[in-house]
């Protein structure tokens, strides 16, 4: 069994991770209304990630004996101004699901649950990969500046990303 303490902190965290989906929808919409198809694509996949990291955190919840409870997605953000401005959010977005992470493993770690401390490490490098992806974006944004023919190749660029099933659940 998991503790009440730790059942409670991973039930925040899949409402964080639903949150992370519908942020990420939001921006997939600004972008197909933008006429950023790539932008939009690339944030459809984001989604569909964040949808994949809560199921992770419940199949794990589900599998200690322990009772997912799933509670209202607070409202999300629906208009910036512009790629790297939406770029900027994400990586803000994802230093802080980061020190989320990071403070469920402290937890875990308190609790002496190393279970949930060796479920947790897929995570913390999952987290690197999302600041890091986020981070290039935003080096590249602002390589392009204003230059529209430039920005059109990297949309083109993003229209090739493809969602790959997260370990965690295609091990499944
Ligand atoms: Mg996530």
């Amino acid at each position: 069994m998991i503790s009440t303490k730790l059942q409670d902190a991973i039930n925040a965290q899949i409402n964080a991770e639903l949150w992370s989906a519908y942020l990420y929808l939001s921006m997939a919409m600004y972008f197909e209304n933008e006429g950023h198809e790539g932008f939009a694509n690339w944030f459809k996949v984001q989604f569909k990630e964040e949808q994949a990291h809560a199921e992770i955190f419940m199949n794990y919840l589900n599998s200690r004996g322990g009772r997912v409870v799933l509670s209202p997605i607070a409202e999300v953000p629906t208009e910036w101004d512009g790629p790297l401005a939406v770029f900027e959010a994400t990586l803000a977005h994802e230093q802080k699901v980061t020190a989320l992470i990071n403070n469920l493993y402290a937890l875990a770690e308190a609790e002496h649950d190393y279970a949930s401390r060796g479920k947790l490490d897929w995570f913390v490098s999952e987290q690197v990969e999302e600041e890091e992806n986020a981070a290039r974006l935003i080096h590249r944004l602002k390589l392009i500046g204003n230059d529209g023919q430039a920005l059109f190749v990297l949309d083109q660029e993003l229209s090739a990303r493809t969602y790959v099933v997260p370990s965690p659940l295609a091990a499944k």
